[in-house]
């Protein structure tokens, strides 16, 4: 079976996590300052601060640069986790729909700001950089705070500049994304007194040991956890280069097949594809969730990512934080799409078997 993701765990990982067990301090260690460093210099900004998880990063971005009662602009085609951050955060979450590459349409987002809105929370999907120039124009003319969903788009960039500088970027190190630790999470700026605040919030309010300058949580990160994703950090340029190899590899063997849409990287954006989504329209020989069962019996595992704008489903149906639109490019979206499997560690001969029985079944 082909997976969908696999982490990229060598023997300097093994020597790493080894090195924080022996050396007894499993937290607030060596490791976690050198992620920090690494991550703030791979979005561009002066700051970076380490978290438990990419859900915590959204969470303590909006609590810190937020205040209960805003409004936010968000994507409709995104993991569950975006849209909880920002109702933990007290805010009221309205939606705009996509565009063709699958991130805010900034027409669609222009025609959603009202007096009300404070920020607009792009989701870079499937590891491509949604588009940020528009997005921060509309920013800068309303005075709206962007928070970047960066979660799948470790080093992507628009116009040769880092997700997560644009804003405040928020990453995750989940097990399946680009650069995996299992959890954590990161969140980016230049703002010093912000990266502050959220480093305050995230260990209990604290400033000093036992001085508490807020109420706060905990949402920090175990040194175990930096240790596993610093040889990924180091290695990130070529981890993604192979998944753009491996993404160009597949589109050249799947380009012309009938009601199979190939994935676009728009001017200007890099995509660092942590998914290689195709959409199967209702022109393909067989419906999206017949050809993901056809694959699935040839061994390999596909992902939908996501089967329906996130706020339909009942617990976002009930709250009074999520106001729902008509959002129709984001509902086709989600009968369309179907995730293939990119990761670095495919080997030619399984992408090209994934090539070659999609076209048999598409073809
Ligand atoms: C993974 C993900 C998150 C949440 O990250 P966790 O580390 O799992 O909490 C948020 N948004 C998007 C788009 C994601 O893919």
């Amino acid at each position: 079976m082909i997976p969908l993701s696999k982490p990229y765990i060598t023997e300097e990982t093994e020597r790493l996590v080894l090195d924080v067990l022996r050396s007894g301090q499993l937290a607030r260690g060596p490791y976690t300052e050198q992620l920090e460093k690494r991550f703030a210099h791979i979005a561009g900004v002066s700051h970076a601060v380490a978290l438990s998880s990419g859900t915590a990063a959204l969470e303590v971005a909006m609590v810190t640069a937020l205040s209960p009662g805003d409004t936010v602009i968000t994507s409709p085609f995104t993991f569950a986790a975006t849209l909880n951050a920002a109702i933990r955060a007290g805010l009221t979450v309205i939606f705009a729909d996509i565009a063709d590459d699958f991130t805010l349409d900034p027409d669609a987002v222009a025609a959603a700001i009202t007096s009300r809105t404070r920020a607009l929370v792009p989701v870079h999907l499937y590891g491509c950089a949604a588009n940020m120039p528009s997005l921060a124009s509309l920013a800068a003319t309303h005075g709206l705070t962007i928070v970047e969903d960066a979660c799948q788009a470790v080093g992507a960039t628009v116009d040769g500049r880092p997700v997560g500088s644009w804003g405040i970027g928020c990453f995750s190190l989940y097990a399946t994304k680009n650069v995996a630790a299992g959890e954590g999470g990161v969140v980016t700026t230049d703002d010093p007194d912000l990266a502050g605040a959220i480093r305050v919030f995230a260990n209990q309010g604290m400033r000093a040991p036992y001085e508490y300058a807020a109420v706060g949580t905990n949402h920090r990160i175990t040194d175990l956890q930096s240790a596993i994703a610093l040889p990924q950090l180091d290695h990130l340029d070529t981890l993604t280069a192979i998944r753009r190899d491996n993404a160009a590899r597949l589109s050249a063997g799947l380009t012309g097949i009938p009601g199979l849409v190939l994935p676009v990287v728009p001017p200007g954006r890099t995509h660092v594809f942590h998914q290689y989504t195709v959409r199967v329209t209702a022109e393909a020989r067989i419906a999206r969730d017949a050809l993901r069962g056809e694959l699935a019996r040839a061994g390999i595992t596909t992902g939908v990512y996501y089967p329906r704008p996130v706020f339909e489903y009942r617990p976002y149906a009930e709250c009074p934080q999520v106001v729902v639109s008509d959002v129709p490019s984001a509902r086709r979206a989600s009968k369309e799409v179907l995730s293939l499997p990119v990761f670095p560690g495919l080997s030619p001969t399984e992408l090209d078997r994934i090539v070659d029985i999609v076209r048999r079944l598409l073809g």
